[in-house]
């Protein structure tokens, strides 16, 4: 999911708008902006991409100088409207929304103790999970409150809370998901990526640390703490395929990251071959690095196309079989006669490497060698990115020989862990360079209750 906020801003909204639109590719499930002038409350909702969620004239009743946003990528609770955020509540102390990005591991538990309790859940998110908490605090202040309702959950959390007049943000322990501050002339603004300052005018200031509770209202901003307890372990596949690459996470642009991420996969299975290409979007800095450290041409050999509706309809197998070429098509030209190098960011169920590769030996390549610029995924990530169980990862029950099979690619190599670690270049003392690498490695960052979070995985 991508989370937006801004204070001290006349058009708080619209910029909580516009700054949605740049973190569309964290979520295209549903939309939303809730705002306030101080007094009284905007707010909307709705499904699909931002352009589909704002209507005509859903924007134009919006005022405020206090705004937080969202953008919904389903990987807790299903897609459908009362999941969508930013949630809204009224509670004793008054009222609050909020935007969370990441996957809470116990909100499984949590959930069942406030039922016992007596709580009434309204959706199927483990966001709601958290408003809870916050009105059940004995504290009447809202940062006072978020910071009780913090001590107990687990898992991800990127976190924009607001009432009418202060703006709470907050990051878990780990620091597992992005969030960025910036500043534009006297309003501060938080965001999941730094790519929504650049598209309203705002400067970066800082990233934010993880246990920080940092709290912005009429008295200026307060920089705490909600935990002691902390150790970065940062989303490594954030670098390698969430973020968007002209972002920036604790200071590493996100492409050139990637484009290490291929210079250290030619060194570690360079191939002789005539052309390479990248799956685009997500793998076009990696293929360009790959090209770079071999010398072997990069070149355009996959077209997306970008007017694809997510919902095609798909009557018949045979058709299905069509679809494919409806996303992506092969440069011909290209291809036709060599030996071609596909570069793809992951191999997740693989079904993606296998229509590929069929694709471009349908348009005439020779061969055809995969290079994968991360480590073979093995195993689930409970905190919010590929919600797979261990079943569908095709790498949890396939050797590396029998993934190569079953794409029908001439050969396959992915990126080693070090390699991966050594490209993107953290400078961090924490283990594993200051990344969760859970889904390459199986150590996870956090306590996990296996029991409770795989269902919750849906
Ligand atoms: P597969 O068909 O192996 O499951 O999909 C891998 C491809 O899907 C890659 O090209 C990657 O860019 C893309 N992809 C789409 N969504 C995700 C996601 O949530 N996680 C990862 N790792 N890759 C994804
Ligand atoms: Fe990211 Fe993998 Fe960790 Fe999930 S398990 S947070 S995808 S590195
Ligand atoms: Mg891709």
């Amino acid at each position: 999911c991508g989370v937006f906020g801004i204070y001290n801003h006349k058009e708080a909204p619209q910029l909580t708008y516009l700054g949605l639109h740049a973190l569309q590719h964290r979520g295209q499930e549903s939309a939303g902006i809730c705002a306030s002038d101080g007094e009284k409350w905007y707010k909307h909702r709705g499904m699909g991409l931002v352009s589909e969620a704002f209507g005509k004239g859903d924007l134009e009743k919006f005022k405020g100088h206090i705004a937080i946003g969202h953008t919904r990528y389903t990987t807790a609770g299903s897609s459908k409207i009362e999941n969508a955020q930013p949630l809204f509540f009224r509670y004793a102390q008054g009222s609050m929304a909020v935007a969370h990005n990441g996957n809470l591991v116990n909100a499984a538990v949590l959930r069942k103790e406030l039922e016992a309790k007596g709580s009434i859940f309204q959706t199927t998110s483990d966001t709601e999970v958290i408003a809870h908490l916050i009105a059940r605090s004995e504290r009447p202040d809202l940062p006072g409150a978020v910071k009780d309702a913090l001590q107990h959950i687990k898992g991800a959390y990127a976190l924009c809370v607001m009432n009418q007049n202060q703006l709470v943000i907050a990051l878990d322990p780990n620091g597992l998901r992005p969030l960025s501050l910036g500043r534009l002339g006297d309003a501060i603004c938080v965001a999941s990526e730094t790519c929504a300052f650049d598209i309203i005018g705002a400067e970066y200031w800082r990233d934010v640390q993880p246990g920080e509770l940092i709290i912005v209202d009429e008295n200026g901003i307060v920089e705490t703490s909600h935990t002691e307890k902390t150790q970065r372990s940062m989303c490594i596949f954030e670098y390698i395929y969430f973020a968007r690459p002209d972002s920036d996470i604790d200071g590493i642009n996100v492409h050139m990251a990637r484009k290490r991420l291929g210079k250290q996969l030619a060194k570690e299975a360079s191939i002789e071959a005539d052309v390479i290409i990248g799956v685009p979007d997500s793998s076009t800095s990696a293929a360009i690095g790959f090209a770079e450290a071999t010398g072997i041409p990069y070149e355009i050999g996959l077209i997306k196309n970008r007017y694809v509706g997510r919902t095609f309809i798909q009557p018949s197998q045979e058709l299905r079989e069509r679809a494919v070429h409806l996303k992506l098509s092969a440069v011909r030209k290209v291809v036709e006669g060599k030996r071609v190098v596909m570069i793809d960011d992951s191999i997740v169920r693989g079904t993606t490497s296998n229509r590929i590769v069929r694709m471009l030996r349908e348009a005439g390549a020779k061969e055809v060698h995969v290079r994968i610029s991360s480590p073979p995924v093995m195993n689930p990530c409970f905190y919010g990115i590929d919600t797979s169980s261990r079943e569908e990862l095709i790498a949890a029950t396939k050797s590396i020989e029998e993934i190569r099979l079953a794409i029908e690619a001439d050969s396959l190599s992915f990126l080693s862990v070090d390699g991966m670690l050594e490209a993107i270049g953290r400078e961090d003392s924490a283990p594993n360079r200051g990344h969760c690498l859970a889904c390459f490695t199986g150590q996870y960052p956090t306590e996990i209750d296996f029991e409770e979070a795989l269902p919750a995985l849906k």
